[in-house]
């Protein structure tokens, strides 16, 4: 992608990436594969995708310094992190091409906020009420019930900030949590988890193939595609209510909703306007990928309906699979992807690459290859 200078010149154009961890570390690879460049921004000098980017400027998310001189650097800027604050980032967006805008961000900052525009934009979700006190929390429970979620409404990711109440002692124990406002949600005995990743341009909304996945310690570990046990009319209700949501938001580029589903229900759980974990599988998996799709709507290209490959199934690797994904990859198996971020440190549970089995099921998955990495 590139615009002809006077002298003959090609300038590349440039997409600016608030963040660079992994997300933005494949964004970056999707982006030069579309003939463009990236600068990204991230407080960690070391973070994956710095290696990878054009450029890269070192500084905290909420810099309005620094994340200023993104924007000028760039052509359009977008984001992998979600907690970029409205304050520094809505003044930006008038000035600068930053198309997905302030508002996706705004409306998945703040799980209370986030439930009512689902549900006011038709999507069902777990019961829910704000909690701030022991009397809110107490009033809480006594409409809800237990066992129930309790989670802070800000800045919680991978089961951080968030508890599972079963009893009087649980309460009692999370109460110091009401120290910031909180949500308690309804503990939603579903069947399985599920996610949707769609891209749209504002004319045209395209999703990848619905993935039911598996966490473990509120952590992804498993998507597999096609979801195995969701029927044919579920899946396509499921698609068709998630692009109706986004259009009607009036979002634009990325967006990641997680649902659980029970029986031939679903609840929206959470969304996110970025690259999602459980849409790694589609670099393999698809005949487009998440971040090829959110590159070519960046750069102004015309969006693309992917379409699986072959079932596929990709393991997320935490600090402790490391050693045996690195085993793996020696193995230079035919359908097996294995990803390595390259991340300085590692630790347990720290998301350090992930692996993707192409022309492989769930249940196949589980006999073959479960047994190599940590229970
Ligand atoms: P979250 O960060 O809200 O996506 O939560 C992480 C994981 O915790 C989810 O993917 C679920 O596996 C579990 N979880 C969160 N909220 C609930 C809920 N209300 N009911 C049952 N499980 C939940």
């Amino acid at each position: 992608m590139s615009v002809n200078t006077l002298n003959g010149e090609r300038k590349l154009k440039t997409i600016g990436i608030i963040g660079a961890g992994q997300l933005g570390l494949m964004l970056t690879e999707a982006v030069h594969g579309a003939g463009a460049r990236t600068v990204v921004l991230d407080p960690d000098p070391q973070a994956p995708a710095g290696r990878a980017a054009d450029e890269r400027i070192v500084a905290a998310y909420d810099d309005a310094a620094a994340l200023e001189e993104l924007c000028r650097r760039s052509d359009a800027v977008t984001y992998e992190f979600e907690n970029v604050p409205g304050s520094v980032l809505i003044p930006l967006a008038e000035r600068y091409c930053i198309p997905q805008g302030f508002r996706p961000l705004y409306d998945s900052q703040d799980r209370l906020r986030e439930k009512d525009n689902a549900r006011s934009h038709g999507l069902r979700t777990p019961a829910y009420a704000a909690v701030d006190d022991e009397a809110s929390l107490r009033s809480a429970v006594a409409r809800i019930g237990l066992p129930s979620v309790l989670k802070t409404r800000t800045l919680g990711y991978d089961g951080h900030g968030q508890a599972v109440l079963r009893t009087e002692a649980d309460i009692e124990k999370a109460l110091p949590m009401l120290a910031v406002p909180c949500i308690l949600e309804e503990f939603v005995r579903f069947d399985y988890e599920a996610s949707v990743v769609l891209v749209s341009d504002g004319r045209r909304t395209i999703h990848f193939p619905i993935g039911r996945n598996v966490h473990r310690d509120g952590i992804l570990d498993l998507c597999a595609v096609p979801a195995e046990g969701m029927d044919a009319a579920l899946g396509a209700r499921m698609a068709a209510e998630s692009r109706r949501f986004m259009e009607a938001c009036g979002y634009r580029g990325i967006l990641a909703i997680e649902y659980f589903v029970r029986g031939d229900e679903f609840y929206f759980n959470e969304m996110a306007p970025r690259p999602h974990n459980s849409g790694h599988y589609t670099i393999e998996g698809c005949t487009t990928d998440q971040y090829r799709e959110l590159a070519h709507y960046l750069l102004g290209m015309p969006l693309e309906e992917p379409r699986l490959v072959a079932p596929t199934v990709m393991k997320n690797i935490l600090g402790q699979d490391l050693a045996a994904a690195e085993a793996v990859a020696a193995e230079a198996r035919e359908g097996v992807f294995v990803h390595l971020y390259g991340k300085s440190q590692s630790r347990p549970k720290r998301k350090m690459g992930h692996i993707t089995f192409v022309g492989m099921t769930a249940p196949e998955y589980e006999a073959a290859w479960a047994d190599r990495f940590v229970k």
